[in-house]
């Protein structure tokens, strides 16, 4: 939208990891060949029985079978933490951040993970887990997130995280859907100020689990909580008698390390399977490289261990690489909307990587807030999880990184296990809103959503799929391989289905136009939901929206607009009108908005994303049949929509 580019300063271009030629060169190599390229990066990791084999992999239809490494054999905990121990022992691995900022932050040691990640391994083995078990992880931000996942890694276990903000029901779900045996809790998740009843919730979703599921309560508040003899397992006093060593298991490099399900913002949440191998080797290239992350760095990602976000860039990706990172159990917005910016300022924080959705929030509550704290250690920028604005990425460039921090638009998807494409902050010229470049080995392809035809060429628009695997792609939907090919390859036959549209530029670079299902067609012109959005957010009244489409007489499809205002604006006739005609120089008349419907909250899954299924739903009068709203984080939003739509104009 905006023509404003934002190359690399000459200081970054020299230092960083990689430059602009170093990309042209390197991103040609892994394409050409990408068995030599992933062979290479194959070495970032310690392998027990190192692989001969690396790349072997089948997109053809009725075949899809996707292997790395396969004859290859290493542990993702000791290379998350025992090769580390020699080095950087005293190392601060994790640092703690509690969501009371009152309450002292922690600093573990590398040493001290290794310890209680074997404690708790051999917690879990006691309790009867094997390699290939299943374990659901049912927890706060806290230190024991990582024991626990690692403590399974170690062991060969397959964890499954469940959100702590999920419902018993949703938990219950994903506990029979893998035939887990051990649910790991805590008592209470505090968050924002407020306590989840962790356990209880667990206790009410174990009544519909198999009896023998077991469940490991961590001490968190210490609140009360109820216990039942033979099923319930104290964590912290176990841990007290728990083996300080348990040795890693040797896992074949497409062994499965853990099951995660998607956000359920298209639909039903698929429960997406990722192995050992390769995705630690691409989750610790990605961390690395689009980070530029550096030896001594204090990095920080704020997403929550139960999106893979905090799966690959909290845990596996900086930990295999060595560096400190950051749990943060709270919310921006609390105690005050300051609170990252104090966070990054205690911990002296390097890399800050978030989403749109707490931009766009922190941007509504003004500048003052960021500009209170000392946020000279920040380098590099990044977000992650929806197209992120021009408007917000602007604020988040000249507010939080003061002109001089890259920002990293990083677009991947729980399927992907690492970002695919993104710019690298050393290598490309940014432009916001712009997802720029596909990584090392991503072989993107725009495709003519009609035909199925790869668009060649610079200035075209359709569908976003990868023509060929890379190291950390899904290996299959748990438990039904069927519909990980239908989902993801019977559309396209022979690539991967990103199930997102994109544009690529005049300069050949990619744009994310929003989901394939969201695009509207108006009197034949095919429209992105992301565009009119961004036009809409870039009204310095507006604060948030969301567009889908609708049934139309004369276009076919009419563009309806949900409009969150700012805090301190009255919706207005006028305002409506003003609206209409700024969208419609922003973009062109046939962008103008057809409705536009006041909206003080639009409905989002857990991890912040608006689901324009349901905001579909309401404009074609048919909340009758909303889908699956299990992941919805606050279902009144919804009613307060349906009940306000004659507001409608
Ligand atoms: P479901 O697949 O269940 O509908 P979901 O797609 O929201 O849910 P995730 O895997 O959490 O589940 O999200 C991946 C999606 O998020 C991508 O397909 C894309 O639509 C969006 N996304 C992530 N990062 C970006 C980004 N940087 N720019 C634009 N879109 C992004
Ligand atoms: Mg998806």
């Amino acid at each position: 939208m905006s023509d404003k580019t934002y190359p690399p300063s000459a200081e970054l271009a020299a230092s960083a990891h990689i430059n602009a030629e170093k990309y042209d060169e390197m991103y040609a190599a892994s394409i050409a060949d990408p068995d030599a390229f992933w062979d290479e990066q194959g070495k970032r990791l310690d392998w027990i029985k190192p692989y001969t084999k690396v790349k072997n992999t089948s997109f053809e239809p009725g075949n899809i079978d996707i292997k790395w490494y396969e004859d290859g054999t290493l542990n993702v905990a000791a290379n998350c933490i025992d090769r580390h121990l020699e080095t950087r022992g005293d190392q601060t691995a994790i640092i703690f951040e509690p969501d009371d900022p009152a309450e002292e932050s922690q600093y573990i040691t590398y040493k001290e993970l290794h310890k209680s990640v074997c404690r708790m391994a051999n917690i879990l083995e006691d309790l009867g887990v094997r390699k290939g078990d299943r374990v659901v992880l049912y927890l706060p931000m806290i230190p024991e997130a990582a024991y626990a996942m690692l403590a399974c890694a170690r062991i060969g276990a397959i964890h499954s995280i469940v959100f702590a903000g999920f419902s018993p029901d949703a938990l219950a779900a994903r506990v029979n859907g893998s035939d887990a045996k051990v649910i790991i809790t805590a008592d209470y998740a505090p968050r924002g100020g407020r306590k989840t009843p962790l356990k209880s919730n667990a206790d009410e979703a174990l009544l519909h689990c198999k009896d023998s599921v077991k469940c490991l309560v961590v001490k968190r508040t210490g609140g009360q909580t109820t216990w039942v003899d033979g099923r319930d397992f104290d964590y912290n006093e176990l841990a007290l008698e728990a083996d300080e060593y348990s040795k890693p298991a040797e896992m074949n490099a497409e062994d499965p390390l853990f099951i995660l399900y998607t956000s359920g913002s298209t639909g039903q949440p698929k429960g997406v399977v990722h192995c050992t191998g390769g995705y630690l080797v691409y989750a610790s290239m990605t961390q690395e490289i689009v980070f530029d992350y550096k030896e001594g760095d204090i990095f920080w990602c704020t997403a929550d261990v139960g999106w893979v976000t905090g799966h690959s860039y909290i845990v596996y990706g900086p930990l295999a690489n060595g560096a400190t990172t950051i749990m943060f159990e709270g919310v921006p917005t609390y105690p005050d909307a300051g609170r990252f910016w104090a966070v990054c300022e205690k911990h002296k924080v390097n890399q800050f990587y978030t989403a749109p959705t707490a931009i766009r929030a922190l941007m509504g509550q003004g500048t003052e807030w960021v500009e209170k704290y000392d946020l000279s250690d920040l380098r590099i920028l990044g977000s992650v999880g929806e197209p992120i604005n021009p408007e917000a990425w602007n604020w988040y460039n000249d507010v939080v990184g003061k002109g001089k921090c890259p920002i990293v638009d990083t677009w991947w998807q729980t399927e992907t296990g690492g970002h695919m494409m993104t710019p690298l902050p050393g290598a490309h010229a940014l432009k916001p809103g712009s997802a720029m470049k596909p990584f090392f080995g991503v072989k993107t392809v725009v495709l003519d959503p009609h035909t199925g035809e790869e668009i060649e060429g610079n200035g075209v628009e359709g569908v976003l799929c990868i023509a060929d695997s890379w190291p950390s792609q899904m290996r299959t939907v748990w438990g039904d391989h069927e519909r990980f090919e239908k989902t993801y390859f019977s559309d396209y036959k022979g690539y991967y289905f990103a199930g997102d549209g994109c544009r690529r530029d005049e300069d050949g670079d990619y744009w994310i136009t929003g989901r394939v299902d969201d695009v509207i067609n108006v009197s034949g012109h095919r429209m992105g939901t992301a565009e009119v959005e961004s036009a809409l957010v870039a009204h310095a009244k507006v604060a948030e929206a969301a567009v889908v489409g609708y049934p139309h007489d004369i276009k076919g499809q009419g563009i309806y607009c949900y409009v969150t205002l700012m805090n301190d604006v009255e919706p207005t006739e006028e305002l409506r009108k003003e609206l209409r005609t700024w969208v419609r120089t922003e973009i062109g008349p046939i962008a103008a908005p057809d409705l536009i419907q006041w909206s003080p909250g639009l409905p989002k899954t857990r991890s912040g994303k608006i689901m324009r299924r349901i905001l579909r739903k309401i404009a074609e009068d048919d909340f009758g049949a909303l889908g699956d709203t299990s992941t919805l984080a606050d279902p009144s939003v919804v009613d307060d929509l349906i009940e306000n739509r004659m507001n409608r104009q």
